[in-house]
Parts: C-alpha cells; sequence; structure tokens
C-alpha cells in the first residue's frame, strides 16, 4: 500500500483508543469539561452501565452556536494557545481530543447555550459520518452531552465493555474522585432512571464535609488531619488511623492540582511513610491534596493524565513521605492520640 494521510474519522478514532476506554472515561472527559467551564452543578445520567447512554448536564458557560462544530473537532480548545500555556496549565483539559474521539466513537448530541446567546443550539453527529447538523434547541444556559450507544461503530472495543455493573461501578469511582477534588460544586447521578448519589455543596466548599459525603463520617471522623506549606508545594491530607488500616485501596486518594492521580512517586511516598511509622501497612486510607507550581509538573505525560512528571520527584517525594510520617508520629504516640482536627 503507498503512503495514505488517515482519514480525520479514523484518525479521531485511533486517538479515541487512548482517551476512550470505557464508559468511565467518558464520564471523566465530560465532567473535567463541565468544571473547566465553571459548572457548579452537574447532572450525569447513566442508561446500562453507559453502554446505552451518557448524559451530562451542567451549568457552566456553554459554547456559542458558532463554535459547536469547532468544540467537536480534532486539536480544538479555548484552553491554550501556546506551549507557555501549556506550562501553566490550571484548566483540566488541554488536549482538545475528548469530544472529538468521542464523537467518532458513538452518537453524540450536544446542545448548548451561553448566557450571551438568546437561544440554544443543537449539534449532533454520528460516529464514522462525522457529518454535524446544527439545529435550534431548547436549554438554559450551559451545555448538556448526550453520548448514545459508545462503541456501535467499533467492535472491537465494544467486546471489551464489561457487564453494566462493572461498568457503572467503573462511572461511580470516577465520581468519587472528581466529587472528591470539587467540593464548590454540586453532582447527581442517575443510572436507569434512578437517582445513585447525589453530592450536594456546602456554602463554604468544604473539602471536610465532601469527604465525610462521600467517604462517610466515619472515615472523616477516625482520620488525621495535615496541613503542610513547603517551598510552593502545598499538600492537605487525611490519613486513615489504625482503625482503617485494613481498608482496601478504594479508599486511596490523591490529587494534584484538582486532577485525581494514581501517580507512582505519590503513592510510594505515602507508603513508606506508614510503613516507617507502624510497619508494614497493606492499604492505608488516605485521601491527599497537593497544589505545585503548574510550571513544576509535566501533566502532558500520560492521554488519559492519570500520572504526572515532577521537575524535582526527589524533593516532592520527600516532602510528602515527611509530612505524612509526621502526622502519623503525632497519632501514633500514645501521649498525643487526640488527633487534632
Ligand atoms: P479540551 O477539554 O482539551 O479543550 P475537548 O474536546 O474536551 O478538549 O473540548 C473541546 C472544547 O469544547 C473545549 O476547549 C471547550 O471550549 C468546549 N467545551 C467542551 N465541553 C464543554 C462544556 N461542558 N461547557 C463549555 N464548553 C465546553
Ligand atoms: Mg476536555
Amino acid at each position: 500500500m503507498p503512503i495514505q494521510l488517515l482519514s480525520p474519522q479514523l484518525a479521531n478514532q485511533i486517538a479515541a483508543g487512548e482517551v476512550v476506554e470505557r464508559p468511565a472515561s467518558v464520564v471523566k472527559e465530560l465532567l473535567e469539561n463541565s468544571l473547566d467551564a465553571g459548572a457548579n452543578r452537574i447532572e450525569v445520567e447513566i442508561e446500562k452501565g453507559g453502554h446505552k447512554r451518557i448524559l451530562i448536564r451542567d451549568n457552566g458557560k456553554g459554547i456559542a452556536k458558532d463554535e459547536l462544530q469547532l468544540a467537536l473537532s480534532r486539536h480544538a480548545t479555548s484552553k491554550i494557545v501556546t506551549l507557555d500555556d501549556l506550562e501553566h496549565i490550571m484548566s483540566l483539559g488541554f488536549r482538545g481530543e475528548a469530544l472529538a474521539s468521542i464523537s467518532s466513537v458513538s452518537r453524540l448530541t450536544l446542545t448548548s447555550r451561553p448566557e450571551s446567546q438568546s437561544e440554544a443550539w443543537q449539534a449532533y453527529c454520528e460516529g464514522r459520518e462525522m457529518a454535524v447538523t446544527i439545529q435550534p434547541a431548547a436549554h438554559p444556559k450551559g451545555t448538556t452531552i448526550d453520548v448514545a450507544d459508545l462503541f456501535y461503530n467499533t467492535p472491537a472495543r465494544r467486546k471489551f465493555l464489561r457487564t453494566e455493573k462493572t461498568e457503572f461501578q467503573h462511572i461511580e469511582e470516577v465520581i468519587k474522585r472528581i466529587a472528591l477534588s470539587n467540593p464548590q460544586a454540586s453532582f447527581l447521578l442517575k443510572h436507569n432512571g434512578k437517582m445513585v448519589k447525589r453530592y450536594v455543596a456546602d456554602k463554604q466548599g468544604s473539602l471536610a464535609s465532601r469527604i465525610a459525603a462521600v467517604l462517610g463520617q466515619k472515615f472523616i471522623e477516625n482520620a488525621v488531619q495535615v496541613k503542610v506549606d513547603y517551598q510552593g508545594i502545598s499538600l492537605t491530607a487525611w490519613l486513615g488511623n489504625e482503625v482503617m488500616l485494613r481498608s482496601s485501596n478504594d479508599l486511596q486518594f490523591s490529587f494534584v492540582n484538582g486532577r485525581s492521580m494514581r501517580d507512582k512517586l505519590i503513592m510510594h511516598a505515602i507508603r513508606q511513610a506508614y510503613e516507617s511509622v507502624w510497619g508494614i501497612v497493606e492499604q492505608p486510607a488516605f485521601v491527599v491534596y497537593m497544589t505545585i507550581d503548574p510550571k513544576d509538573v509535566d501533566v502532558n505525560v500520560h492521554p488519559a493524565k492519570h500520572e504526572v512528571r515532577f521537575q524535582q520527584g526527589r524533593l516532592v517525594h520527600d516532602f510528602i513521605c515527611k509530612s505524612v510520617c509526621d502526622a502519623l508520629q503525632e497519632i501514633s504516640e500514645p501521649e498525643a492520640s487526640e488527633p487534632n482536627s
């Protein structure tokens, strides 16, 4: 075969292979878009574990009529313009790939109204064809994205979908993580028409009350809270005490600049701290929030952004390890057993 350029739809479908692994990855990308758009009320409606439908409705800033088509195009983003922007990134998205990828493997309807527009508009496109049609619609300020029949045109991917129940569990996990890092926003989750979860933001948007809502009052009551700032890095964490040592790893959460991470360096630092204070610990429970100057961390390492690269890995590792260690030591000493909140 001679060398040929991939058609745009095939290029999108190949990119979708990286970004859209399963329904939960669609939910993650769409929620991140809603949060980047400043939404503080987000509803998620799932049908059949996301196999059939994933619908996300937000009250964010919306997309103008003449940008709807662009929003669905690959490498189109409102979040960065230059490399310098990428190096100082504060938004969750920047690749301009999610909507293009998702729409290439589903039947996607995007309905939106920015505040400045008196009426809403709707764009519809169907996977392979990628022919976008635009028509007027009714919608309050904000955006609704409806993703139907995920992977209908990529049978190989579809085959890898697990049961409704399993896929829905992955979705719940994504919502938990995003809710934990966005206490300022309210989230509502429905499955097959039934309300499953509801996290309402309190007035202060406090982390502690969101953690209690997501992980339970018991976790927050038994956890020790840490807050440390060092050389521009700030760490706020709730660390499970010994009572929780045997809990499973579904109680391990870490966030860097508001992004949920399963970063090896962070996990290692925390584990090492627990081990040094309490010996071998199976699966400690913790929620760790770190903020660091965006220029000291590269988020463009992984298409789904699960990992980051720190400019000064050693420093970050030792900082986390020492902060966690100090806090655990404090509660493990009998005379100082009262956790300070
Ligand atoms: P990225 O998030 O990397 O920019 P996406 O493909 O996820 O790429 O989205 C493309 C663009 O569409 C975004 O940059 C944003 O301008 C717009 N957009 C997507 N979702 C929303 C939303 N819920 N509200 C407002 N704008 C949105
Ligand atoms: Mg995005």
